[in-house]
């Protein structure tokens, strides 16, 4: 099967060089046809579904043969998990048995339905964690959480421990987010891929189709957030802040979100923006891949004002375009914006205000960011880390379970 679209390893020569891929190359040669399965709980919205996306093919193309199953749910279930992802991230959670209850059956349901017969099983997030529960063990399961776990909620993590304590391993964002847990912990930072539609160069024109498209002004600077339309990600502070800014420098703020699958808290978040619209806050819900790199491209400064982000991928996609970013002082942020260096951290609506004046008014100091950004993410957040990352996983895994086989023999 030949596809030329398709990216591959080697195409990452001409970004990151050649040793670097050769490297991947040697290390995915020892894991051919090595059958691996990635279970999350939605296709679409959302980080996890984004680097799902691109990271499976990559891993194809490499030899390894990976599948993607997407577990399905009620609408009950879904409102019960977005229940558990907020008190992950520190919110409140009245657990009771009737929630429990829907969620182990839907995951139950999806483990009757899902015959995994695979060498390597890794469960992305809460949603599909208790499948592991209904299968003979016989290779190893990886948890990987995208979360945000900085404080979760002790309720919520008591009842969780003991399931994710059946897995072989848990791989968190960053080393802040580790557990008290038997199960080894690894810590991998997520990574875009520079080819996507959403990432690849635009030219000016391209650029320039898509915001004519949806009548995006650009007469005036534009400030921009991308988010999934979720409180966490605090766009009524991006909104004051963006108020505050406006009355020393004119421009004009895009919100731009979406709603992923698995998310129903959306849509409320979103009839409460639509509310703020006004000749100059543009709030839009277009699937328009193109639309997020023409805006992160085109953007004055762009804002990742999240008061919790297990990693903010839309900072990383913003850095890459060698964009101005100002993000939340939280989480995985910290990993991707040295303050002052490559952009700015803020914990606060003021401060977020004060930033963006600055930006707005200094042209070099956004250029110089911006470029320190690109070597950012150029370094450290690319997929063909990610995969490597994968790859010494499935290694170590590979030779513990020869040396296991050595030993019965
Ligand atoms: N995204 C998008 N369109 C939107 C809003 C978000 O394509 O209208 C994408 C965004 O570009 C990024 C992902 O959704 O790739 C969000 O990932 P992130 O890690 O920033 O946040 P999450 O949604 O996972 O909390």
């Amino acid at each position: 099967m030949e596809d030329s679209r398709l990216v591959k390893v080697e195409d990452y020569e001409v970004i990151v060089g050649s040793e670097k891929v050769e490297r991947v190359r040697e290390k995915a040669k020892l894991l051919q046809d090595l059958h691996v399965v990635h279970i999350n709980s939605t296709y679409y919205g959302g980080g996890v579904a984004e680097i799902l996306s691109s990271l499976i093919l990559l891993m194809n193309s490499t030899g390894i043969k990976t599948g993607w199953r997407v577990i399905q749910g009620s609408p009950d279930f879904f409102t019960i998990t977005k229940k558990i992802h907020n008190a992950l991230q520190g919110g409140d959670i009245n657990l009771t048995d009737r929630k429990l209850k829907i969620y182990e059956d839907v995951v139950y349901e999806n483990a009757i339905r899902n015959h995994l017969d695979h060498d390597m099983v890794i469960i992305h997030d809460p949603q599909p964690l208790p499948m592991i529960r209904h299968y003979k063990r016989k290779c190893p399961w990886i948890w990987r959480c995208h979360i945000d776990l900085t404080n979760p909620n002790r309720e919520l993590w008591n009842y969780l421990s003991p399931l994710i304590e059946r897995y072989d391993a848990v791989i968190l964002s960053i080393r802040e987010y580790q557990q008290k847990l038997k199960t080894p912990q690894l810590f991998f930072l997520p990574a875009i891929n520079p080819f996507s539609i959403k990432n690849r160069d635009m030219t000016e024109a391209e650029i320039q189709e898509r915001l004519v498209h949806y009548n995006i002004p650009t007469d005036l600077p534009l400030v921009v957030q991308v988010s999934r339309f979720d409180r966490w990600k605090d766009p009524e502070g991006v909104i004051r802040a963006f108020k505050i800014a406006r009355k020393e420098i004119d421009c004009t703020l895009v919100l731009l979100g979406n709603i992923a699958t698995d998310d129903p808290e959306g849509e409320a978040v979103y009839d409460s923006l639509i509310k703020q619209r006004e000749d100059r806050i543009i709030i839009l819900s277009h699937q328009d891949t193109a639309l997020v790199n023409a805006l992160q491209r085109r953007a004055t400064v762009v804002m990742q004002k999240s008061i919790r982000e297990g990693f903010g991928l839309t900072v990383a996609e913003a850095m890459w375009k060698g964009a101005a970013v100002i993000g939340g002082n939280v989480g995985g942020i910290r990993y991707q914006i040295e303050d002052g260096v490559n952009g700015f951290l803020v914990s606060s609506v003021e401060e977020a205000a004060d930033r963006l004046i600055q930006l707005l008014k200094n042209k070099k100091l956004r250029e110089e960011m911006g470029q320190r950004a690109r070597e950012t993410v150029r370094e450290k957040f690319l997929l063909i880390r990610l995969l490597e990352q994968y790859l010494d996983l499935f290694g170590s895994f590979e030779t513990l379970y020869l040396l296991r086989g050595s030993i019965v023999v």
